[in-house]
């Protein structure tokens, strides 16, 4: 049957696509997948991608509306671009029409054309390159103006200068090149930009280290599956080469003028790393950061289609780069929770990252030095092979870790009496200490000592925490901010006291226990200026008699040669968590940190403060490693049948009417019994462990299935029906497919 109707993905939060008719004087089949359309929708026009055709609609011919232009030749997006945005639309349950929108870049959103910026350059003629010395001495008597702009031209690179050079070096020089252009001349080009325009060629290739036995071994499994899908977790302990690995492989893919896609967790808290890729690898490298304006974004969006670019480093959303011809997919930091997007399209860069390997035919390694209890049981459950590098690269040891009992004991600027020692030792011997406690600001919270009167958000249940230096109490939840008052808003009383320590308070009473030391804080709130972390990383990268204090920031990947003892200040806070998983996450940002300790010839301790010195977790992990806690963790998840042994939905509702989220939620578990699908339990609904936040109650429904399949068949007959829930009180609900936090 010939089709009459294209289907349309339309950005709308509904979750369907739409039937429209062609324009005028086309058919349905003149329309390509994959392109951008205008379309009217409701009152506004949208721009949408053509997803496919069908024979008829289900609604009468009198209702559909025609669209009304196209923005695209060609697709814009790629088939199997295409095809994964369909899958995690339908796997993730969110609306297709915004899960596409989000496949593409900004300026492409907003029906911009699929081109790279256009950049002007100007050359000389044969008849300007011709003039001979007279005839320009001329000239310059003449228009000095056109004179110069000539020599300009003709000394630029390959004697072409384009607008930015112009600029540079002269001022007004529109007219007079204008006046060059109609003598004949200067000949004006327009050319593709590919990349950034201060985009470094690649440098000389600096070749790295020549890989150990454990890093060659591991490079070769995955070589062995070059062309064809497979699935590897490179566990290697900090400091192991992983990254060298990844390198080699790389190497491997490009020769084949083959590409491969890195995922990381935040580039921006490790330009060690881009830098290193940018040296030892022979060609060009797209990295797509936050940084970037949407032309950057775009330019590098297309090169890495048009398969220009043999290499893209990016974040979690850099899984939907199209790729002309994947070769390998590297997920690093594997088990880091940035990978799952939070919000609005709850998906996994990790998962999808594997399943776009699947689809290209072509190997994907995850690598981590604390994988995820997933990834783990991948491996037990033979669909991943385990690659191990367990032991440090080159000279470096592994770091020893020890525990501290801080009980009884007198604190100073949150360290013990054998803490401040031990730093002072280090410190003797002009190394760096790095002491970590995940608490930015100065303190917790602020308490009137008289009437017992705390600074909490009112908008949140939570306390506000006090940042001194610029006299605030900010909400780290919402964002809530407010002068520090000067005398209790309850009673008048004037001693107000700050309860507890966060990096800020530490930095400054470090400061008085060490003055020999120079004192650097790392956190959120001083790198907030753009460049401020290169400066400090860079005034670490050399320094001596430093100590670092700072947050999980500090975790993330970095090299510091110096730092020979790693502190923990408060290994407590994640030993107790509400969350299933807050055990697995402290023991994956301990062993992180402890990381960072040692990494060069001088070998590393680390120092572990906590008031559970028998707590099994950091029994496990001092005495024996990161694997055997994980184990551990497993057996104890297993047993409470709780992920990776079961698979989860989360339905999260919230609403600014206290009682609303738990009336909706009692009304979907119904709906949920009555669809009975098999091996499907509910638990819940239950408040949100942080029950209000930014000014609304919060509350949950947990599914849980043995495997994927029940969970997956549950959603698509349970949404239907939780969207004819009539909520008058608004209502907002959300469906989160393997969530990783459970608030
Ligand atoms: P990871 O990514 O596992 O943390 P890196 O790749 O950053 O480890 O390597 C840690 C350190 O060991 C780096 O300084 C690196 O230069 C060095 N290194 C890596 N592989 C080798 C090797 N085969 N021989 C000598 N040094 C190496
Ligand atoms: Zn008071
Ligand atoms: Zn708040």
């Amino acid at each position: 049957m010939i089709p009459a109707v294209v289907q349309i993905a339309v950005p709308t939060p509904l979750r369907r696509m739409f039937d429209y008719l062609p324009a005028d004087g086309r058919h349905a089949e003149d329309y390509l997948v994959g392109t951008r359309v205008r379309v009217p929708f409701g009152r506004q026009q949208l721009v949408g991608v053509v997803m496919g055709f069908s024979p008829a609609s289900d609604l009468p011919a009198t209702r559909l509306k025609k669209i009304h232009a196209t923005l695209d030749d060609q697709p814009v997006l790629p088939a199997d671009i295409l095809t994964l945005l369909q899958w995690a639309s339908r796997y993730y349950h969110y609306p297709i029409g915004e899960v596409i929108q989000l496949g593409l870049p900004v300026l492409l959103r907003q029906g911009r054309p699929a081109l790279p910026r256009r950049v002007l350059e100007w050359s000389l003629t044969p008849q300007g390159q011709q003039l001979n010395d007279d005839e320009l001495a001329a000239l310059g008597k003449r228009a000095p103006r056109q004179a110069a702009l000539l020599s300009s031209i003709s000394l630029a690179p390959g004697q072409r200068a384009d607008a930015d050079t112009l600029d540079r070096e002269h001022t007004h020089w529109r007219a007079p090149l204008g006046r060059l252009q109609a003598n004949g001349w200067v000949e004006k080009h327009e050319r593709a930009q590919l990349l950034e325009p201060s985009g470094p060629e690649p440098d000389e290739p600096q070749s790295g280290h020549a890989l150990n036995s454990d890093q060659r071994q591991a490079a070769d499994a995955v070589n062995d599956k070059v062309d064809q899908f497979g699935r590897f977790l490179l566990d290697g302990v900090t400091g192991s080469g992983k990254t060298e690995v990844y390198l080699e492989l790389i190497r491997g893919v490009v020769t084949k003028g083959r590409q491969a896609l890195v995922l990381v967790p935040e580039i921006g808290l490790t330009p060690q790393l881009v830098q290193r890729f940018r040296q030892q690898l022979p060609c060009r490298i797209g990295v797509l950061h936050s940084g970037l304006s949407d032309q950057e974004r775009l330019t590098v969006w297309l090169a890495a289609r048009d398969g220009q670019l043999p290499v893209i480093i990016g974040t979690r959303s850099a899984v939907f780069t199209p790729l002309k011809s994947p070769g390998l997919f590297i997920v690093d930091e594997e088990h880091d929770l940035s990978f799952k997007q939070q919000d609005g399209f709850r998906y996994s860069a990790r998962d999808l990252a594997v399943l776009r390997a699947q689809h290209a035919q072509v190997p994907v390694v995850l690598g981590s030095a604390t994988p995820s209890l997933e990834s783990l049981f991948n491996v037990q459950q033979q669909r991943m092979t385990r690659l191990t590098l367990p032991q440090r690269a080159g000279p470096a040891q592994p770091p020893r870790l020890h525990i501290l009992d801080v009980r009884h004991q007198p604190m100073e600027a949150g360290l013990s009496p054998a803490m401040v020692q031990i730093v002072r030792q280090h410190l003797d011997r002009d190394r760096q200490v790095l002491l970590f406690l995940n608490r930015r600001g100065f303190a917790p919270t602020l308490l009137c000592h008289d009437c017992g009167w705390l600074a909490a958000c009112p908008r949140c249940d939570s306390h506000l925490t006090l940042h001194r230096s610029v006299g605030r109490l900010r909400c780290h939840h919402c964002g809530t901010e407010q002068a520090v008052p000067r005398q209790c808003p309850a009673c008048g009383n004037l001693d107000l006291r700050s309860i507890g320590a966060g990096t800020e308070r530490i930095e400054t009473e470090l400061a008085g226990l060490f003055p020999q030391a120079e004192i650097l804080r790392i956190d959120r709130d001083s790198t907030r200026r753009k460049g401020s972390l290169e400066d400090l990383l860079g005034r670490i990268q050399n320094g001596k008699r430093q100590i670092l204090i700072g947050t999980q920031m500090l975790a993330k990947g970095h090299d510091f040669p110096n730092v020979t003892l790693v502190g923990i200040l408060d290994a407590d806070q994640g030993l107790y968590s509400a969350d299933f998983r807050g055990a697995e996450r402290m023991a994956q940002l301990i062993v992180q940190v402890a990381g960072r300790a040692g990494r060069a010839e001088h070998s590393g301790e680390v120092l572990i403060q906590t008031h559970h010195p028998d707590h099994p977790l950091l029994m496990q992990l001092t005495v024996q490693n990161y694997a055997a806690c994980a184990a551990q963790l497993a057996e104890e998840r297993q047993g409470a049948q709780l992920p990776p042994f079961s698979r989860l939905v989360l339905l999260r509702a919230e609403s600014t009417a206290v009682d609303a989220p738990l009336a909706f939620l009692v009304q979907a578990r119904q709906h949920a019994e009555s669809l009975a699908v098999g091996g499907v339990v509910c638990f819940g609904p239950m408040p949100a462990p942080m029950e209000k936040r930014a000014g609304r109650f919060r509350a949950q429904l947990l599914a849980q299935a043995d495997s994927s399949g029940p969970l997956q068949h549950l959603l698509s007959v349970w949404i239907p029906k939780l969207e004819g829930i009539k909520n008058k009180r608004q209502v907002r609900w959300s469906i989160d497919v393997d969530p990783q936090e459970m608030f």
